[in-house]
């Protein structure tokens, strides 16, 4: 599943391409989790301004409000001059002059919505209940310990949630505990404040590396430059269930928190 990392890349490769960009046609595939919520005509002859991301999502600004786009699943976003034809599972093309916007999502989870704005209708609706961003100045240890006191649900399954931090996903969720040294089933209200800094900090850390090397490449993601993620490579716990920790030698285990496999050193994380 695509986290805030590959969705970051994928902005990247192509938010600079498209900025200015005519649209000149729109082409709808099967439908996504979402209607497109506008007549596709509508959106031709817009020109595409600024793309941002807000957690998982991205924001397409245009003329008249602009698109949302979610990559749900499955979902990858290619842009090219002189795309070729639509396959079975491309589902939306956005055509520019400058070349073709594509969404590409088997599953079909993922969406593109119109919205008059990125804090108004459908969109302000779809983002509203999203946690802090972590690069984000105001996610601290302070922030952090105040969202976890009075929690009883496990540390990882919190960071998961969404609601306190946005791009804790599974893999960096289990990572950033690794870094921070704290077991991942530790009630939320356990964690100190001294502890909540290390894990805000390490959160950070664990998604800003993710973002340098491209994010990971667990199933089938590529940004829009068709490119793979590299840092599924660099985990030191996340897959490596009964390898030794690099860093103390424990054999790393796997347990299920939420029907998600969570990886931890029993050597390094403590409760
Ligand atoms: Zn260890």
């Amino acid at each position: 599943m695509p986290e805030l990392p590959e969705v970051e890349r994928t902005l990247l490769s192509f938010a600079e391409r498209i900025r200015g960009a005519r649209i000149t046609a729109v082409r709808l595939g099967k439908p996504l989790r979402w209607p497109l919520g506008c007549d596709p005509q509508q959106l031709v002859s817009q020109t595409v301004g600024e793309v941002t991301r807000r957690g998982k999502y991205l924001w397409l600004a245009l003329d008249s409000g602009g698109l949302l786009l979610h990559l749900g699943m499955s979902g990858s976003l290619a842009f090219n001059a002189g795309a070729a034809p639509p396959g079975p599972h491309d589902h939306f093309d956005l055509v520019t002059a400058r070349g073709t916007l594509r969404l590409t999502d088997p599953r079909r989870f993922g969406a593109v919505v119109w919205s008059p704005a990125a804090d108004a209708g459908p969109a302000a609706r779809l983002l509203g209940g999203l946690g802090l961003e972590p690069f984000d100045p105001a996610f601290d240890g302070d922030y952090l310990h105040a969202r976890l006191k009075g929690r009883k649900v496990a540390i990882k399954q919190a960071l998961l949630g969404g609601a306190i931090v946005v791009g804790a996903g599974n893999i960096y969720a289990c990572e950033a505990l690794f870094e921070a040294g704290i077991d991942p089933r530790t009630a939320s209200c356990r964690i100190s404040r001294p502890r909540a800094a290390k894990l805000a900090e390490a959160v950070r850390a664990t998604l800003l590396r993710a973002i340098e090397h491209g994010g990971s490449t667990l199933r089938n993601y590529r940004d829009a430059d068709g490119k793979p993620g590299g840092f599924q490579l660099l985990a030191q716990v996340y897959g490596h269930e009964g390898e030794r920790c690099r860093r103390c030698g424990t054999p790393i285990r796997r347990i299920v928190q939420g029907q998600r496999s969570t990886f931890f050193c029993p050597g390094c994380q403590r409760r």
